[in-house]
């Protein structure tokens, strides 16, 4: 820091006292490229250029591009690359090292291409900026001219392409370099050994990536990194932990990354207190470790701690960057939270982070599962640049939230706009023609999947169109999709299978899917519920017996269905006749006051889709309290007025009286109400619902 003060003062002496001699100029530009500041240098640039002095030197000019490349000053590396009236090799590999830092491909390769001649340094550069920018295949393409034109790949081309076989996970070209380097005998370079061990970790060879390791002299703490990293994303957090102690053994000091991924590894094996020991023990915490923490925190189910990591984040004064921000806005939509989900916008625009991919998609993905297509729409709209997860994010949300028609539009604009879709986008696609009932369409989409686009259809994929065949009664097609299907269905295209079947009231096929359910996982209680309930709905008594018994000998229990609510930053969990709640004496006044005017306008509860062969009296009960009619009368007398609609969050899906009420509800008391069930929306707007009444 002192040395960079001590050169700005000599530049603004300089500046004081006018016209310079050569060798200030000289000494000045010495300094600016032993420290890489590139500010300096432009000052001293444009100083030389007012006083007219121009050396007609390669050597002046070279120092400049260098100091420019370094620091990722592209433009003026190239004002001036191109004023050069004489440029040697040298100036050349400087303008190709700017581009291959913080310029673009096409700007690297097509100097590549003007130069006069090429020698070791140009192809290395090259090489490095191909596999910096991603572009691996490229890069392997370069590899093989160079050997080509008779160069000897150096230290560097190791490093670079062994980094292009870690991105692609490419382990044969991989183990090919690493013959070259053992025939050549490289052994001793650490930069290249780390590549090394760091490419057969990442591509999940991690005995033999442990036996390099082992074999090292000098370990610094890059390797200890490399290895401890590549067991945490091999998912073998144990191992990791085990190095670690062992790498204390040997005195080396774990630094920040190290400790992340110490973190990283007691979070994956869900050890969150000693995780919290670890962190709260760190002197200095940087935005890795807090970002770990808090998307380990949500990834074990701590939503609300994870939150509150983040605020404890900005208290600590470290900036979170566009990952930590994405993971916290995960968290909110995970709870339907839009008020906390907004609040993290706002912090995104304040931290200039709005514009940041993965920010905007989740929060797009945020408002979409609020309900909120209006905001998640308007976040799309003002990205200055989108990627096919955005494009995603908005189509899925748009299909979740009934808005059929305009995910298909958007489908057909991302085409236009010659973006490859990818099988998430699909899922968006079928599952919009799956509501809205579009039977040729879906299946044209469902074909152009492999034809037009060279992919296979997924299991996702499939289950959508079983889903949309169903629904519209052609449960014979269903079942031929089925058999048709190339790979063993599994548990979620049987489920919905019986799910359409329940629909059609097609016993025979229910029958079908139940059979393979119960197989599949024997202890989930859905596919009894669903088949006892068609069997109840067809008077079938002894079906709905002999299950009630079979569930009784396999000892299933019923999921606890339960239903949320947020109020003023609070979320209100209610599970069904629940009467646990401070305010339930409000809440039971005011959910029997509206179960009187729905039946005063002629509607029963629909009590043939109760388990139970109990008495009217008691099926009426248990169907009247049920959680997402609680969370609504809280919902309703919490937030009286105005015309913000209710969300609701239910982990199950909603029940067709549930449904029928919220409809009615929302006509009498004129509110807009949101209900997002373990399937999809339903937007209820003066007795009509988003879903069409198919869900
Ligand atoms: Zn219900
Ligand atoms: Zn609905």
């Amino acid at each position: 820091m002192k040395v960079k003060q001590k050169l700005r003062e000599a530049v603004d002496l300089l500046y004081s006292c006018g016209r310079a001699g050569p060798e200030a100029y000289s000494r000045l530009l010495l300094e600016c490229f032993r420290t890489v500041d590139a500010d300096q240098a432009r000052r001293l640039q444009s100083h030389m250029r007012l006083h007219s002095f121009a050396p007609d030197s390669t050597f002046f000019h070279n120092r400049f591009l260098q100091i420019y490349a370094k620091s990722g000053y592209v433009s003026d590396a190239q004002h001036l690359f191109e004023r050069m009236s004489h440029r040697d090799l040298f100036s050349w590999n400087a303008m190709l090292s700017a581009y291959s830092k913080s310029g673009s491909v096409d700007d690297l390769l097509s100097l590549f291409n003007q130069m006069p001649t090429h020698d070791t340094v140009s192809y290395n550069t090259t090489i490095a900026g191909l596999v910096g920018h991603g572009c691996c295949e490229k890069a392997f393409e370069f590899l093989n001219r160079m050997q080509g034109e008779g160069f000897v790949p150096t230290e560097h081309t190791h490093v670079s392409v062994l980094n292009a076989c870690s991105q692609l996970l490419d382990l044969k070209r991989g183990r090919q370099i690493h013959g070259w380097i053992t025939a050549r005998n490289l052994k001793e370079n650490l930069f290249v050994w780390n590549s090394l061990i760091d490419m057969y970790a990442r591509c999940g060879e991690l005995d033999l990536a442990r036996w390099l390791f082992d074999r090292m002299v000098t370990r610094n703490i890059v390797l200890w990194n490399s290895m401890i990293h590549g067991y945490l994303r091999n998912g073998q957090p144990k191992k990791c932990l085990e190095l670690f102690h062992d790498m204390r053994f040997s005195g080396v000091n774990p630094d920040l990354v190290t400790v992340s991924s110490i973190l990283g590894a007691l979070l994956q094996i869900g050890s969150i207190a000693e995780a919290d020991k670890v962190f709260r023990g760190i002197e200095k915490r940087d935005k890795v470790c807090w970002t770990t923490m808090i998307a380990g925190h949500a990834q074990n189910g701590k939503e609300e701690d994870a939150l509150t990591l983040f605020t404890e984040m900005l208290l600590d004064d470290v900036r979170p960057d566009g990952f930590t921000i994405s993971s916290v806005v995960s968290v909110s939509a995970r709870l339907a939270s839009l008020d906390r989900g907004k609040v993290l916008h706002g912090k995104a625009v304040i931290l200039g982070l709005e514009g940041d991919l993965l920010v905007s998609s989740a929060l797009i993905d945020m408002y979409s599962k609020c309900g909120d297509t209006t905001d998640a729409r308007i976040v799309f709209k003002l990205m200055p640049t989108r990627n096919v997860v955005s494009w995603n994010a908005l189509i899925v949300g748009y299909a979740q939230n009934g808005l059929d028609q305009e995910a298909l539009v958007l489908y057909e604009s991302m085409l236009k706009e010659k973006l490859t879709p990818d099988h998430i986008t699909f899922v968006g696609v079928l599952s919009a023609c799956s509501h809205a009932g579009l039977i040729e369409c879906g299946q044209r989409y469902f074909h152009s999947i492999s034809e037009q686009h060279g992919m296979k259809p997924t299991l996702d994929h499939y289950t959508c169109m079983i889903n949309l065949l169903g629904r519209s009664g052609y449960m014979k097609e269903a079942v031929d999709t089925i058999q048709g299907m190339p790979e063993e269905p599994n548990s979620l295209i049987w489920s919905t299978l019986l799910f359409v079947s329940a629909l059609n009231k097609d016993v025979q096929h229910g029958e079908l899917a139940a059979r393979h359910l119960f197989e599949l996982d024997p202890l989930d209680a859905s596919p009894y519920i669903v088949l006892s309930n068609m069997y109840a709905a067809s008077g079938r008594w002894d079906g709905v017996a002999s299950l009630r018994s079979l569930m009784k000998d396999r000892n299933i229990r019923k999921i606890a269905a339960y239903s949320s609510i947020e109020i003023d930053n609070k979320v209100h969990k209610f599970v069904s006749d629940d009467r646990t709640h401070p305010q339930r004496d409000k809440i039971y006044d005011k959910l029997n006051g509206l179960i009187k005017k729905l039946q005063e306008a002629g509607f029963a509860p629909n009590t043939k889709l109760v388990l139970h062969d109990v008495s009217e009296e008691e099926k009426f009960e248990s169907i009247c309290y049920h959680s997402e009619k609680l969370a609504l009368s809280f919902g309703l007398i919490s937030k009286p007025l105005g015309t913000i609609p209710i969300r609701i969050v239910k982990n199950i899906r909603v029940c067709g009286d549930c449904h029928l009420f919220m409809k009615f509800v929302s006509t009498i008391t004129q509110r807009s109400i949101v209900l997002r069930d373990s399937n999809r929306f339903h937007h209820f707007d003066n007795g009509q619902c988003s879903c069409r009444d198919y869900w």
